[in-house]
């Protein structure tokens, strides 16, 4: 392995050896053949990897681009924009429209619950929203939405339901061909995601998904307010990769095109179930510790968690230690800073390097005074993973 330490942040996460060696290819001119018919194949696999018969972009940017690509290029300024929030990513919708000058409305969960149905039927029943966001799963509290409950609604209210998949997509499915609760028209409009979360290659790759009709939605506009992040001025070359309008990031599509080959061999169910046997089975190593999941098993991200520390805990000290022995975790935000951190378990990750985590995590916890019986947490860690993936 080219990875010295084992990065758990909830992205970027650990880049597989075959990855690094695509990013390290020769770079090539952008109109060169044999780059073009690499970014080709990189715009086919992600239409299969969304199963989508609309459009993809694939450019250089973050996933926060993307975030502004899905609004800009489909809600007008004075239009209604409705942001279903479970957490920081969540609320990243709101300032983002209010730039535009879009009329805002949120849904704010309480920190590691998901939004109220009731409360989303009764915000969609008062009318006028052009689109709706979801974030698939939210990087600063571990919690994963309900989109067989979410996507009908939405629909069914005339919006476009607009899916943040940053630290979801290629881990969990996002099939923009399926019938949510069989009705041919309640499908997702668009998804968003970056790079370097469960895809696992490095930053620097904003990648969206439009279906048919958030494309004529985007047509419908007119004139939008962007450039760069205007999907026009991208859509003939994804129709044509030979083309131009501003230079790709050549080498991290080199690197995508391989990661996508990787998830598409894995295929995405076997996929989602790694994920969510990973999930389950380091929460539960980790309860052995007394370290507590923010979000309740039934509403947890496979991708990522949010561990509240036990009382007594000092998450400098406790980070820094296992930064000491290679395991690199992140601190919480807002009102959890110093009260939690955050594991990644998603994308190229392997059991072992999880494993691994545990051990160390139970270290960690024996400097600071806490009792932790590190061959416990191992065990049931291996044994969850062990029932959790008979089970799936
Ligand atoms: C990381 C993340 C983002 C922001 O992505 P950047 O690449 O940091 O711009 C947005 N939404 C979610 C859910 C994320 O996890």
């Amino acid at each position: 392995m080219k990875n010295k330490e084992i990065l758990l942040v909830p992205g970027p996460t650990p880049v597989a050896d075959e990855i690094y060696e695509a990013l390290a290819m020769e770079t090539r001119g952008h109109t060169d053949p044999r780059f073009v018919a690499i970014y080709k194949r990189a715009i086919e696999n992600t239409k299969k990897l969304f199963n989508t018969d609309g459009e993809v972009f694939i450019i250089a940017g973050s996933g926060t681009l993307a975030m502004e690509m899905a609004i800009v290029n489909t809600v007008a300024e004075g239009e209604k924009l409705l942001v279903i929030s479970h957490g920081y990513f969540g609320d990243r919708f709101i300032p983002l429209g209010e730039a535009f000058g879009i009329e805002v409305d949120v849904l704010q969960a309480e920190w590691g619950r998901r939004a109220d149905i009731a409360a989303v039927k009764e915000k969609l029943a008062t009318g006028g929203y052009k689109a709706v966001t979801v974030t698939h799963a939210d990087t600063s509290t571990g919690v994963a939405a309900d989109l067989e409950a979410l996507i009908p609604l939405i629909k069914e209210a005339g919006a476009l339901a607009i899916v943040d998949g940053v630290v979801a997509t290629a881990a969990l499915q996002e099939d923009m061909g399926k019938a949510y609760g069989g009705n041919e028209k309640y499908k997702i409009d668009i998804v968003l995601t970056g790079s370097q979360k469960a895809i696992g290659v490095p930053p620097g790759l904003a990648i969206i998904a439009f279906s048919q009709q958030a494309l004529a939605a985007r047509e419908a506009l007119g004139k939008v307010r962007a450039y760069y992040a205007d999907i026009k001025n991208w859509r003939p070359i994804m129709e044509n990769p030979a083309s131009y309008f501003a230079t790709p990031p050549v080498n991290l599509i080199y690197a995508y095109d391989k990661a996508l080959e990787m998830v598409l061999a894995e295929g995405m169910e076997r996929r989602e179930q790694r994920h969510l046997s990973y999930g389950r089975s380091v929460r539960a190593a980790l309860r052995t510790y007394g370290m507590m999941p923010l979000a309740d098993e039934t509403v947890a991200a496979p991708t990522l968690s949010c561990i509240l520390y036990p009382e007594g805990i000092d998450d400098a000290k406790f980070r820094g230690s296992l930064a000491a022995r290679g395991i690199i975790v992140a601190g919480s935000l807002a009102h959890l800073a110093g009260k939690a951190f955050r594991i990644g378990h998603m994308g190229n990750t392997k059991e072992e390097q999880l494993a691994e985590a545990i051990m160390i995590i139970g270290e960690a916890l024996q400097e600071q005074g806490v009792n932790a019986d590190i061959q416990e947490a191992v065990k049931v860690f291996n044994e969850t993973l062990k029932e959790s993936k008979a089970a799936l």
